[in-house]
């Protein structure tokens, strides 16, 4: 599903970010990305979905070549892949309900199938009672619920989370979990960044650690490897 090859990152400001990168990670994966802070993770996770192009190196991502897809190609390669952050980007005034829809709103949905979907996804993250709050009227787990829908409304392909649980206590974290193992169940490939040492640990997964824009250490049912 994603194929990287000899990607390298260097920002304008002359940092390197990623050292030449290779990595293949198929369809139904569920994989975490650790390591120090700096070490490049974020930027690896912002190649896959463009957010960032990479100096030299191919990105392939369904059979879509990154580097050299033209800007009107990227909302199709965005459609296809749900994006959740630490701290949540939800639009502070709009509703749960109209949060999630929005998605689906931009990709011209039929109202009435608009209504069906964000209902059964907001069902799925346990928040269908709670369409009409705004995001303030939330606990941060709940905000974070939310934000996992509107990533998953659209059924992506693949999810990136970089540090879904980086604002979450321990109890709340579990629950985010949780949800999304059950959207890997489903056959969602997921990748996510996180220093949480308990959750590598205890949910065994794929675990990829970046030091210094390479990738150092490449395990199935890893372990997390850091003190903190
Ligand atoms: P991590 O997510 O592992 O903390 P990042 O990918 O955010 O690592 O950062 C890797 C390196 O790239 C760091 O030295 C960081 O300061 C630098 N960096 C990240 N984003 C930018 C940017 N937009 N411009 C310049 N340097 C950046
Ligand atoms: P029911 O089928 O139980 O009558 P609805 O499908 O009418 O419920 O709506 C369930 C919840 O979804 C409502 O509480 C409401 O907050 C929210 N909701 C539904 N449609 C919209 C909308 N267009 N904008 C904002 N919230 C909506």
């Amino acid at each position: 599903m994603i194929a990287m090859q000899g990607v390298y990152k260097t920002y304008p400001n002359g940092v390197t970010a990623l050292n030449g990168i290779d990595v293949t990670i198929e369809q139904g994966e569920f994989v975490y990305i650790v390591g120090p802070s700096g070490a490049g993770k974020s930027t690896f996770i912002k190649l896959m979905f463009r957010e960032e192009v990479p100096t030299k190196g191919t990105i392939k991502i369904n059979q879509m070549n990154l580097p050299k897809m033209k800007w009107k190609q990227v909302p199709y390669l965005r459609r296809d892949i749900g994006v959740v952050y630490q701290d949540f980007k939800l639009l502070p005034k709009l509703t749960v309900y109209e949060n999630v829809a929005f998605a689906l709103e931009v990709i011209e949905e039929a109202p009435k199938s608009i209504r069906r979907r964000v209902m059964q996804v907001l069902d799925q993250v346990g928040l269908k009672n709670k369409a009409r709050f705004i995001p303030d009227e939330l606990s941060g787990g709940e905000q974070q619920r939310v934000a996992i829908a509107r990533a998953i409304v659209n059924h992506p392909k693949l999810l990136i989370a970089d540090e879904p649980t980086g604002n979450l206590d321990p109890d709340t974290s579990w629950e985010i979990m949780k949800i999304l193992d059950e959207i890997n169940a489903s056959g969602t490939t997921i990748i996510m960044a996180t220093h949480s040492k308990d959750i590598v640990n205890t949910i065994k997964k794929r675990v990829i650690a970046i030091e210094g824009g390479l990738i150092v250490r490449d395990e199935h049912r890893g372990e997390y490897g850091y003190e903190i």
